[in-house]
């Protein structure tokens, strides 16, 4: 991360170097460029203001020979007023003359002059009005004055060369340009206004003459021209006079050319700028986009990365807590079946503390399985009605045993006005209870843990506020560990818990949950003295009768849950497990021996399907996770079978995924209820006896009496069927193959009985087809079988079909096979009738 930050700034470093570079380049280029440009347009202006001071000029003698040539058209009009006119035109200034010759240059009017003073006085006999300049003496203006269509007279008017500037001089440039007048013999005509010494030297200097050269060469194509003059900084500009024989010559400062156009360029370079800064802020912006478009694409992959993993993580937790529980599911089964049966006081204990470990274990992985749940955002609140009562009565006594454990008193005070029916996730609610509950107990070491329910006001009258809390006298909290303790895996106080188990996640998920059913968690605690956590819980009201007497009812059940023993037999009845996993068949088997029920255990769906066309079971237990066929599916495939004979039959769906919903969901797929592993002996019977067609229900036998019995080795026989001598049943015999066990016993002579059908076909079978091969190790089985139950004639008999079948002495066979399955038949009746026998 911190290597791609440091990329990301050398590349902005860099981008922004580069662009300097090319800036300075670019404006280099651009500055001479412009440079070259701006002269050539200086150079322009300049020639063009040259023009203008010559138009100037220009009409400046023009206005003088107009004037004269008015005068002269008076003269021509009355040339005996002629005097009188031109006096009366004389200009009034003393310094100024004007005078009228004639053809031999005599003065008519005025002062004579000479014709080779001046040059204009030839062309103006010649009918040309013009002006000539003589150096050191002045400007003479001169018009024709005609007399018939022939010129007679020359009129003129002289201007002294001392008022010349004063009359003619001119500035440009707002009086920052100088001007001069010169004609073609390049004689000074017109100083500058304020003609000084040095602009002699000026006009002289070597540069400024290189400059007069390139506007001459400039003048050869057009009339005005302008040239620079570097070394001082000076535009020089020419123009001619159009119709004289003038040139207009100019000096003007480079800056003051530029001043107007300083503000052009000074905008253009405004805008030039503010175009680089613009396009800068853009490559920047640009980059800065393009950054944030990467750094968010980063950003989004890696929240997605951030997500699939998590998602992965929340798999993987589900996924491993479903494949713990299966296992879990086996050991607590089994573990189960060694409580129950084993004699062994040590082996008891052990298989307690077996017990009591994979409790934990599958606490803990509820736990996961939850917390993985509320991570992926898949935890739901599953409502519907539940007795408020029941669910106190699961929860004391749950911690009642917990507390016994470790010597705490529990005290319990429940408000007897409560309402008991409530509708509301009751499982949940449940494990909000217990994980608090079990914190106090966990968290204290001596005192009590008191378990206090009452209600809070609440305005809508269809609700309850449920106030729960519980107090211990335990270690208690930190001041400063309270923030930390609805975190995640957090386990606070470590030195004083080292030896208490946990993973810091019930807290959190109870504050979780608690917060989804829309209530709130407090809590308080003394360090040192102990801690009480408070639930508030609306819940709606389905049921208004009271709680009543809690203590009472938690009495009765405890005694009730005392005498509680196996709820039934019912050998009649016949159910089909299907389970891939051979241990959970096994532990189905054997939870249900003692109720004699049939079971037929498949692996597969495909097997299951087979088993419900061949025959007809009263139960099936159906698991959903199976591979290729999974439940659901072989359901719905067995709905669809058409020679299915449990078609009326329930189906029970068993999973390991105990998650929240799954009730209905089961239900919708088709199911009649579900079972959840590790599967409780308890819930087992109770969901087989409601299942089960009530005739073939037998009430369960008084245990005392059949161990009675068994000792008796009282033989068992249906003496109407076999009127033999020999017993078909020898209990003692059985009992012996049994480990002395009843249990054993009996259900070894169930599950001899159930084999029967299924057996029994096979055999035929074989004899039918006469496959003595497969007919010998079928008896064989048999044999074993048969002794094993202490059907011992039907074990001789089978092993007399064993031999003659290996033998293949078929007579033999064919005169005793009948009898044999007769003999077979009678020993399974006498086998029911043994365990109905120990019906009350
Ligand atoms: P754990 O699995 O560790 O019990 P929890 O989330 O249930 O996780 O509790 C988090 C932490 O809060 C515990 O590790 C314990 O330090 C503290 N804690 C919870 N309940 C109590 C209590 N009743 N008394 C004292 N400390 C408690």
């Amino acid at each position: 991360m911190r290597n791609k930050l440091h990329t990301k700034k050398y590349s902005i470093i860099g981008m922004l170097v580069l662009f300097l570079s090319v800036l300075l380049v670019v404006g280099g280029l651009m500055q001479f460029r412009m440079k070259n440009l701006l002269q050539s347009y200086m150079e322009k202006q300049v020639a063009e203001q040259a023009w203008v001071m010559a138009e100037l000029v220009k009409e400046r003698f023009e206005s003088d020979l107009s004037n004269l040539a008015t005068i002269a058209g008076y003269v021509q009009e009355k040339w005996s007023e002629a005097e009188n006119s031109l006096d009366m035109f004389n200009v009034q200034d003393s310094r100024v003359e004007m005078g009228m010759l004639n053809l031999n240059g005599n003065a008519v009017y005025g002062e004579p002059l000479h014709f080779s003073d001046y040059s204009g006085i030839q062309k103006s006999f010649r009918g040309n009005p013009t002006v000539s300049y003589k150096d050191g003496e002045g400007l003479l203006f001169t018009v024709p004055v005609y007399n018939g269509g022939n010129v007679k007279y020359v009129l003129y008017r002289f201007y002294p060369e001392n008022m010349l500037v004063e009359k003619f001089g001119m500035d440009c440039y707002d009086g920052k340009g100088r001007v001069l007048l010169m004609n073609y013999e390049e004689e000074l005509v017109i100083p500058f206004l304020d003609w000084i010494e040095a602009d002699e030297a000026l006009l002289k200097g070597p540069d400024i003459t290189k400059a007069f050269e390139t506007i001459r060469e400039k003048m050869n194509i057009s009339t005005a021209a302008a040239a620079f003059c570097e070394s001082q900084s000076q535009y020089l500009f020419a123009s001619e006079v159009d119709g004289q024989e003038f040139l207009v010559l100019g000096i003007v400062a480079e800056n003051v050319v530029s001043e107007g156009l300083s503000y052009i360029i000074a905008l253009v370079l405004w805008v030039l700028g503010l175009l680089l800064l613009l396009l800068a802020i853009g490559l920047v912006f640009m980059f800065g986009a393009e950054e944030k478009a990467r750094e968010s694409d980063e950003l989004r992959r890696a929240k997605i990365m951030a997500d699939e993993a998590n998602r992965a993580k929340s798999d993987f937790l589900a996924n491993m807590s479903h494949e713990i529980r299966t296992p879990i599911n086996a050991v607590m089964g089994m573990n189960e079946m060694i409580l129950r049966e084993c004699e062994s006081e040590n082996i008891k204990e052990y298989a307690f503390n077996i017990q009591n470990a994979s409790q934990n274990l599958l606490a803990l992985i509820n736990d996961i399985l939850d917390f993985s749940k509320i991570e992926a955002g898949k935890m739901e609140i599953v409502e519907g009605d539940y007795s408020f009562s029941a669910l106190l009565n699961d929860v004391v006594n749950m911690i009642q045993i917990k507390a016994n454990q470790k010597k705490l008193a529990f005290e319990v005070q429940v408000d007897e006005h409560i309402p008991d029916g409530l509708w509301g996730d009751g499982v949940r609610i449940r494990q909000v209870f217990v994980n608090i509950l079990n914190n106090a107990v966990k968290y204290t070491k001596v005192g009590t843990v008191t378990f206090l329910v009452s209600q809070e006001p609440i305005e809508d009258a269809e609700y309850v506020m449920l106030k729960v809390q519980v107090k211990d006298t335990g270690i208690g909290i930190r001041e400063e560990d309270m923030k930390k303790l609805f975190h995640d895996f957090e386990r606070l106080d470590m030195k004083e818990n080292r030896n208490v188990e946990g993973t810091g996640l019930g807290l959190a998920i109870t504050h979780k949950l608690v917060e989804a059913m829309h209530g709130r968690l407090e809590v308080e605690s003394v360090y040192g003295q102990g801690s009480q956590f408070s639930v508030y819980l609306p819940q709606k009201v389905v049921d208004f009768e009271q709680i009543g007497d809690f203590e009472k009812r938690f009495q009765d059940y405890m005694h009730s849950l005392n005498t509680y023993k196996e709820s039934f037999v019912a050998p009649k009845a016949k159910v089909l497990v299907v389970d891939d996993n051979k241990m959970n068949l096994f532990v189905v088997e054997n939870l249900l021996k003692k109720t004699q029920v049939n079971i037929v255990s498949c692996l597969s769906g495909a097997e299951c399907l087979e088993n419900v066309a061949e025959e007809h079971f009263d139960v099936i237990l159906l698991d959903h996770m199976m591979p290729e066929m999974d439940g659901i599916e072989t359901l719905k495939k067995m709905k669809q079978l058409e020679e299915n004979l449990c078609k009326e039959t329930p189906v029970i769906a068993l999973t390991a995924n105990a998650i929240l919903g799954v009730r209905e969901m089961y239900i919708e797929e088709g199911f009649d209820d579900y079972l959840s592993k590790p599967i409780d002996g308890e819930q087992l019977e109770a969901l087989l006896m409601k299942y089960i067609p009530e005739e073939k229900l037998l009430p369960a036998a008084r245990e005392s009496e059949v161990k009675k019995e068994a000792a008796s080795g009282r033989p068992v026989q249906n003496e109407a069927e076999v009127p033999e001598a020999e017993p078909l049943l020898n209990v003692a015999i059985g009992m012996k193959y049994s480990a002395e066990s009843v249990e054993l016993y009996r259900e070894f002579v169930t599950m001899f009985c159930s084999m029967k059908e299924e057996k029994k076909a096979s055999v035929e079978e074989c004899y039918a087809t006469e496959d003595w091969a497969n007919y010998a190790i079928l008896v064989h089985a048999l044999k074993s079988n048969s002794l094993s139950i202490g059907a011992k004639k039907m074990s001789e008999r089978m092993a007399q079909l064993e031999q003659a079948a290996k033998k293949q002495e078929t007579e033999f066979i064919y005169s005793h096979h009948e009898e044999a399955m007769q003999l077979y038949e009678a020993t399974v009746e006498a086998g029911y009738a043994y365990l109905n026998q120990n019906k009350e």
